[in-house]
């Protein structure tokens, strides 16, 4: 179980499961950057196919920012009195 190297990185850094850490490393990091572009292309097309969907997150988020601002107004007003 230990000391034997990665027949591809050479390296014997392991896991408790025995899978090698840098080779589990760079293949999680690949596959985490082929995966947000996955992931932006079908944002783009729900958005594409949801226009009133997103418009309504759009207000809503829109919404709460204005609430955020109206209680930092409340803020700044309570401590200048
Ligand atoms: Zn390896």
């Amino acid at each position: 179980m230990t000391g034997k190297p990665c027949a591809r990185c050479g390296s014997t850094e392991r896991y408790a499961s025995g899978r090698c850490a840098p080779c589990k490393r760079e293949s999680s990091r690949a596959w985490y950057a082929a995966n947000t572009e996955r992931k932006r292309e079908a944002t783009r097309k729900w958005q594409a196919a949801n226009p009133e969907l997103v418009a309504a997150y759009d207000r809503k988020r829109r919404g709460k920012a204005a609430n955020l601002a109206a209680m930092n107004a409340n803020a700044i007003a309570i401590m200048t009195l």
